[in-house]
């Protein structure tokens, strides 16, 4: 995490797990130190909450849903999927080429991922 600064209503542009793209973010929080601890897409309203600079939880917007979990596809960091198990999560790490962490909720799990 970047150790710059940000102001409640400050956009930044990070990956949107709701768009699947990078978007402008609105800063919504930020601690005393600047750090961000939620900010809200700007295109879907998607909005992530961080804590210590880690992202701890998603909220998709109204209007998005994530694509299921299929084990064949190649996920990359902040990806999101819909488990059938686990429902809703966001890819947190790519552990390995067919390893990734999923934070599912509060709780992450390991999956794989780039399978054929
Ligand atoms: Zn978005």
């Amino acid at each position: 995490m970047k150790i710059e600064k940000f102001e409640v209503g400050e956009s930044i542009n990070m990956l949107c797990s709701g768009c699947d793209v990078e978007q402008d973010h609105t800063v919504e929080s930020v601690t005393k130190q600047g750090k961000i601890t939620k900010a809200i897409c700007q295109v879907c309203a998607t909005s992530s909450t961080f804590s210590r600079g880690v992202k701890t939880s998603v909220a998709m917007g109204g209007s998005k849903t994530a694509s299921p979990y299929d084990r064949t596809r190649k996920y990359r960091k902040g990806q999101a999927m819909l488990h059938s198990t686990f429902g809703q999560g966001e890819v947190t790490a790519v552990i390995e080429p067919h390893k990734i962490d999923v934070l599912f909720g509060d709780q992450t799990r390991r999956l794989i991922h780039s399978q054929n």
